[in-house]
This record gives structure tokens, sequence and C-alpha cells, in this order.
């Protein structure tokens, strides 16, 4: 049996206690386990990692357009991921899938930039998935993760993202929806993926991107459905009550993405 000092116990304990924010869009309350210096050298080693293993699309069409819906939410997003390195990435790949990292390191595959048919689309799925981080949905899902397995914080015993475990890396990636490099990747929550989508189109609406296009691009990956789902359908389910939400909620940016439009022009 492993024994830990008394600091280490009383410390572990105290991060429990106190290991609780609040989310400033919803108000709602997350355990949180993992600090944010933590979560982004994890986010940005694993993206390291991540363009190592997989082919990097030297498509340049592709390549400019992830870029500059990228530059625009970046610019959206704002303060909200803190020292953000920010790195927009396409993969060759037919797999239907985007994610983005803590650290603002983005991935999107050349699968998804096909049913993607406009910028509009691209710009819900990435501000989708930059809300999950700026939300800290893996950190909190990591955090509730550790909690389950009894596992203290990692500040708690001093280590550093590199010196974690390849194991609690893992979970990590696969709390922000990332399978293909670890071979699982945990659904969203419903609760997790309502408020993706609401910070999502505030992103995309800031940004000068119709937040209609959620509800049409939602729908559009709904009937990719059935036996075999596109890798992002089944980190990010989607059901009538999610396009039914996003279409409530697009009347609300309407405004910002007037006002946010016209500065592209
Ligand atoms: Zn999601």
């Amino acid at each position: 049996m492993q024994c830990f000092p008394l600091a280490h116990i009383l410390a572990v304990l105290v991060l429990f206690l106190s290991g609780c924010v609040t989310n400033p869009e919803t108000g709602r309350s997350q355990l949180m386990l993992v600090s944010p210096g933590e979560e982004a050298s994890m986010g940005l080693a694993s993206f390291t990692q991540i363009k190592q293993q997989e082919k990097i699309s030297t498509d340049t069409v592709a390549n400019a357009r992830v870029t500059r819906v990228g530059k625009r939410i970046q610019q959206s997003v704002g303060r909200e991921i803190p020292n953000a390195q920010w790195e927009f990435v396409v993969f060759d790949s037919p797999t239907v899938n985007a994610f983005a990292l803590p650290g603002g390191k983005v991935g999107v595959y050349t699968g998804l930039l096909k049913l993607a048919a406009t910028d509009d689309e691209l710009a819900i799925v990435m501000g989708h998935e930059i809300a999950h981080v700026t939300s800290r949905h893996g950190a909190e899902r990591t955090s509730q993760n550790y909690a389950i397995a009894g596992i203290g914080a990692l500040a708690a015993f001093g280590m550093e993202a590199k010196q974690v475990d390849p194991a609690k890396r893992n979970m990590i990636l696969a709390a922000y929806g990332i399978g293909s490099q670890v071979g699982f990747a945990l659904p969203y929550s419903r609760l997790h993926e309502s408020e993706a989508d609401s910070i999502g189109l505030r992103f995309a609406a800031g940004a000068g991107y119709d937040p209609r296009a959620g509800a049409t691009f939602w729908r559009k990956m709904a009937a990719q459905g059935g036996q075999k789902p596109p890798a992002l359908l089944s980190t990010h389910p989607s059901d009538a009550d999610r396009i039914r939400n996003l279409e409530q909620l697009a009347p609300r940016y309407m405004a910002l993405y007037e006002q946010s439009k016209a500065r592209y022009q």
C-alpha cells in the first residue's frame, strides 16, 4: 500500500473542499481539481503529439479557410482563454471531427470541412469546441473522474504536466473528446453540450458568423447518425432537443452578429 505524508493528504483534502469554481457564463458550480496552468500544458503537449501522429493537410484552400475563420473566432474569444497560443491545424482525414484543446489549439479534419459547407457552419463548430475549453468542461470531467477514482489534485503532489502519468493525460484528452489518440473518448453530457452551444453561438456571432447556422449544421450532423456515427457525433450527441434549443438561442445573438459582420466587410 502506498502511503502519503499527512501534509499531502491535507493538501488534497483542502483542494477537494476548495476545488469548486463558478462558470462565469452560466453561474453553474464546477468541481475543478486541475489548475488552468496544468490543463494548458497538457493541451499544448498533447497537440504537439497529435500533429506528429496525424497527417497534416497541405490543401491550401482548406488551410486558408480554417485560418480565416479561426482568426476571427480568436478575436471574438479574446481573453476567455488567458495566455492562449492559438494555432489552427487542418488534418487530412475523412473523419468528421474537430476539437479544441486548452492553450488555444484547434484541429479540424477535412472530413468535417466537407460537411460544414459554409464558413458560418465551420465557425459554429469551432466556436462550440472552443466553448468547451473556455468552460473548462474537460478539466471538470477529469476532476469528476479523479474524485471518483480518489485521485487528488496533481498540484497537491507538485507534479507538472510532463510528469503526469500517461493514463491521467489520456483521461484529460478523452475528456475533451479526442478518442482517436487514446482509444476512447467520452461523450459530453447534455448539460455541457447546451452550455457549449450557447457560448459557441456567442463566439461565432461575435466573429461575424450567422448564429442561425447552428441549427442547420447540427440538423445535418444528426442526419449522419445511424450504425456508425461520425466521431464528432459520438462525442457530441445531438437530438431534436438540441436543435430546438439552437433555434431558440439564435435570435439572442443576431444583433451581435450583424454588428460584428459589419467589421469584416
Ligand atoms: Zn460538444
